[in-house]
């Protein structure tokens, strides 16, 4: 009998356990999504912030207005280059894909 309680012990033990076990991952996947619900207003934030004061940026954030201007560009390009293997160009006043042969923009009526 004193075997069977001691089992019956470490069974209950070995349970309890996995409960803490399942309960921390739960927990800590409560935190991921909170993180990343976080760093979406940190991004809006950011954003928001910039196209207020775009004019008058404090110098301790020109690195990463800078860098954000790299990234921009590097769009700029990458959407060029899939416009050119479509038979496609970008307008100029909205950014939208036009038709090679179109004279004025579909979007924005921006002429070609
Ligand atoms: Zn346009």
């Amino acid at each position: 009998m004193e075997l069977f309680d001691a089992l019956a012990k470490k069974g209950q033990e070995l349970a309890d356990k996995a409960k803490d076990v399942y309960d921390v991952n739960m927990i800590n996947m409560k935190i991921h999504n909170e993180e990343k619900e976080m760093n979406r207003e940190y991004i809006a934030l950011a954003k928001k912030y910039l196209e207020k004061y775009e004019q008058e940026i404090d110098p301790d954030f020109i690195e990463y207005v800078e860098e954000i201007q790299k990234h921009k560009e590097a769009i700029e390009e990458y959407r060029l280059k899939i416009s050119v293997v479509k038979g496609t160009k970008i307008c100029t006043g909205c950014g939208k894909t036009v038709e090679e042969s179109a004279e004025y923009c579909k979007t924005c009526g921006k002429k070609m």
